[in-house]
């Protein structure tokens, strides 16, 4: 048994002064038993908790620690941008300069805006959306996740499953009124709430790779399907790309999959580890954008010089150095090759999904493709997984439906480590 005294206590304190003892639900170990380690330090691959563990990382602070814990680069920009000052509260060259460079690599983005979180970025652009249309209700699918904003907490992914809570109280009729939903991956059934809800659909919002459900990948001609129907009906497309923005390429999964959005929402990565997040897309759309347009979004610390001084070094590495995606794609398909392997040696028949540095395993022996495939998966089984990857020093997404992150600091040894620990959790969950 590792040792876990310290984060017990700890835990027991939070308990005391925290809701639930954590500050974002899914940090908590609810769904897989035991208690979350309170981390002090992270370097590369590695996490160092309150007891002196140390585990291999394959949460990557859910998705921004793409080049691992604690890079140079990153750190210097944060030092060399403190002493001039924490924040000013009026435009600074950083922002343009950022702007500039998103512009330049999402394929999408003609205008953007910065903000401090995925969650505004998403609840931004469906304001947006609906002020440039003139209309009311969104689309979004079952599963996906994208924010805690109340118009997406239906049918919500991440933590909002996880804790059986996928349509939150607190969220007016009226407000899940205006959310419709659909199964991922299925076209004729956006068609259908598209002709039943004729000129008031707004936008249609998704994970262009769903990573909040577990992985789960889009159909072909999914993507291009939703574009096409929109086009005809007049719908803002809004790629939510906070997981898989500057992650599966340095332009997301629009660059990947050749499909451009009307709108991208960016978050994780885009902040090198700092509080940021975007929301960008056609000038004509972001044009309505206070001050220029009418519709309002405003953020006391947007565009923060830290945190943009920290974003920037980040994109900067990422667009110089397009060899980091071909190195994330090789050391994951050489984690998830050696767990088919575990599977064959193991007996055991259960599902992996993989997108570049992206993967989760699902325990159950059906194709997953949406979120009710998702959901057959055997919960409790991924919980006794969990808990012996955490005994052999491998930190994972602690429920089912989430994806894991593969960062450059994973070398081919650190990929078999953790291959060998999956063969024998594997074997010890069962
Ligand atoms: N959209 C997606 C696809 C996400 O995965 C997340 C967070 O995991 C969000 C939006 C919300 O971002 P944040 O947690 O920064 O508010």
């Amino acid at each position: 048994m590792i040792k876990a005294q310290t984060s017990n206590d700890l835990f027991q304190r939070a308990q005391n002064s925290i809701p639930g003892g954590v500050n974002s639900p899914v940090r908590a170990f609810k769904a897989v038993g035991g208690n979350p380690r309170f981390m002090v330090s992270a370097k590369g691959a590695y996490m160092y908790d309150e007891d002196g563990n140390k585990f291999i990382d394959l949460i990557n602070s859910w998705g921004p620690m793409i080049l691992g814990h604690a890079p140079e680069l990153v750190e210097k920009a944060v030092r060399d941008a403190i002493p001039n000052s924490l924040s000013f509260g009026t435009p600074t060259r950083k922002e343009v300069e950022i702007a500039e460079l998103i512009v330049s690599m999402v394929p999408s983005i003609e205008k953007v805006r910065m903000v401090n979180s995925g969650t505004e970025a998403t609840m931004s652009a469906i304001r947006v959306a609906r002020g440039f249309t003139g209309r009311d209700k969104i689309i979004k699918f079952e599963g996906c996740y994208h924010g805690h904003g109340d118009s997406f907490l239906i049918s919500a992914g991440s933590g909002a499953i996880t804790l059986g809570v996928p349509d939150s109280p607190g969220v007016t009729k009226g407000t899940a009124n205006d959310t419709l939903t659909a199964p991922y991956n299925n076209l004729q059934a956006v068609q259908t709430l598209v002709d039943a809800n004729k000129g008031q659909v707004a936008a249609i919002i998704l994970e262009p790779v769903a990573g909040n459900m577990g992985l789960v990948t889009p159909a072909a001609g999914f993507l291009q399907g939703l574009r096409d129907l929109c086009d005809k009906e007049g719908i803002v497309l809004i790629f939510d790309e906070v997981m898989t923005g500057f992650r599966l390429a340095k332009g997301g999964a629009q660059e990947l999959y050749g499909v451009t959005p009307d709108m991208s929402t960016l978050g994780k990565i885009i902040g090198g580890g700092m509080p940021v997040g975007a929301y960008g897309g056609k000038t004509e759309i972001m044009n309505y954008v206070a001050p220029a347009g009418p519709v309002y979004q405003a953020g006391t610390l947007s565009g923060n010089p830290i945190a943009m001084s920290a974003g920037m070094a980040m994109l900067t590495y990422l667009n110089e150095h397009p060899e980091v995606y071909t190195q994330l794609e090789q050391t994951t398909s050489r984690m998830v090759a050696g767990m088919q392997q575990n599977l064959q040696q193991a007996g055991q028949q259960y599902t992996i999904n993989q997108v570049g540095s992206m993967f989760s395993i699902f325990f159950t022996d059906q194709p997953v493709t949406d979120f009710d495939s998702a959901k057959t998966s055997d919960t409790t089984l991924f919980g006794r997984y969990f808990n012996a990857m955490l005994e052999r020093g491998i930190y994972l997404a602690p429920s089912q439906y989430e994806s894991l992150f593969v960062s450059t600091a994973i070398t081919p040894e650190v990929a078999d480590q953790y291959v060998q620990a999956n063969l024998e959790a594997l074997q010890e969950a069962h």
